[in-house]
């Protein structure tokens, strides 16, 4: 069995798929790994890393992916880029399929099939494939340190011979993964933190971390969770009185953190303009929705622009990029337990067991078709 580990293009995507500890793993499962010079240049792994490992080090991807049963990559691969693995290969990356149905559709013609990570149920089995989890997490922790470094003062409170220097106030804005793991960053900075969600079990998770829950907590809150445990789309009337309340708050804080997703539709705008002119000069928001349409008018990906009162709006691009080492190690592991159900280990082959619930949820095309049905196939 062949596995290819591709190089991205490192001028937007800093992170690689595969470690020096997963390539041993492969090794270990039977596979023969090739490596496409360069691939960890941004992550700290060198070709001699790989290659230590025991992988193959080759000059492209086209050579890395000449023959390959298995394809991994950080973002969807182009058609042309995979086309030369084996038919029916398995090329699995975080595939980005909402609104990229064409993309698909190519990867489909090419014969693969193409599975996407992000898609990945969140169960139990499958925590430890859940990139979703991983990368937010890292995202969360970078975006207060990205806070920090953007602000001219300090996060903490601090008593000291030439006067008192009070905490920063934080508020995070969507406790999720990443929103958990940014109330929790700040709160070891030592700034004082509050945070928001739509769906009511944030609230304890916001509290057992120190920090103070900020919602209208009328009927339709209590209900909007959805049985997966993301958030709904809340009506105009709860969006109406949750934005005051958010208002008032926002004009107190230094710091406003927005991480709030849904899956398969633009970023609810949270943050108005009028609410950023609300802040005291000097003061910063971070918007880590931003490639998703954004949480914060203003926002604009990939720049901090500085607003007319000196609020400074930052939309980085890819953060869980911006710490790409880690970003990379903790991928690449996802990656892997993810693999290890594809093969059967005595037999040292492919094994994939379509009707796994882990498969059916991330497989896009296989057999020339667009499979997935929230994609326009049929299930598989
Ligand atoms: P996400 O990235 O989809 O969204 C981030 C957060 O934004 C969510 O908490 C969401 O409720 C919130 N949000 C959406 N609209 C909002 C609005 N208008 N105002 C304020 N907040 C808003 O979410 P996620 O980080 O992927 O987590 C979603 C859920 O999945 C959470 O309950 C999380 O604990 C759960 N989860 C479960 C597992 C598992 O393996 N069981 C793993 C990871 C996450």
């Amino acid at each position: 069995m062949r596995l290819s580990i591709l190089k991205e293009d490192l001028s937007s995507e800093p992170r690689v798929a595969g470690s020096p500890d997963t390539v041993k793993r492969y090794v270990g499962l039977g596979f023969e790994v090739f490596v496409s010079s360069g691939a960890g240049d941004l992550s700290g792994v060198g070709d001699g890393d790989y290659e230590g490992a025991g992988a193959s080090v080759v000059g492209d991807n086209a050579a890395a992916v000449s023959g390959a049963d298995i394809v991994l990559g950080v973002r969807r691969p182009e058609a042309s880029e995979v086309s030369g693995a084996k038919p029916g290969a398995l090329v699995i990356s975080i595939m980005d399929p909402y609104g990229h149905e064409a993309a698909l559709e190519e990867l489909a013609k090419a014969g693969v099939s193409a599975f996407a990570m992000e898609l990945m149920p969140r169960i139990t089995r499958a925590q430890v494939m859940d990139v979703l989890s991983s990368q937010a997490n890292l995202a969360g922790y970078r975006a207060v340190i990205d806070a920090s470094s953007e602000f001219g003062r300090a996060f903490p409170m601090m008593m000291t011979a030439a006067g008192t220097v009070p905490a920063a106030r934080v508020f995070v804005m969507g406790a999720g993964v990443a929103g958990l793991q940014a109330i929790a960053t700040a709160r070891r900075l030592g700034a004082v933190v509050s945070a928001t969600d739509v769906r009511p079990a944030a609230k304890e998770q916001v509290e057992s971390l120190g920090a103070k829950f900020i919602a209208v907590e009328d009927d339709e809150f209590k209900q909007a969770e959805t049985a997966g445990g993301y958030a709904k789309q809340m009506s105009a009337d709860y969006q109406a009185k949750q934005a005051a309340l958010v208002a008032a708050h926002i004009a107190k804080q230094d710091v406003v953190i927005t991480t709030a997703l849904i899956p398969g539709r633009p970023a609810p705008k949270l943050v108005s303009e009028e609410m950023v002119a609300s802040m005291k000069p000097g003061s910063v928001v971070i918007d880590l929705a931003v490639e998703r349409g954004g949480n914060v008018v203003g926002a604009v990906p990939g720049e901090v622009a500085t607003t007319a009162n000196g609020v400074k709006i930052v939309g980085h691009l890819n953060v869980p990029g911006r710490l790409a080492a880690t970003a990379s190690q903790l991928y690449a592991k996802n990656l892997y337990a993810f693999v290890e159900t594809l093969v059967n280990k005595e037999s040292k082959a492919l094994a994939v067991k379509w009707d796994d619930e882990l498969v059916k949820a991330t497989l896009l095309t296989k057999d020339g078709a667009v499979v997935h049905p929230g994609f326009g196939g049929a299930p598989a």
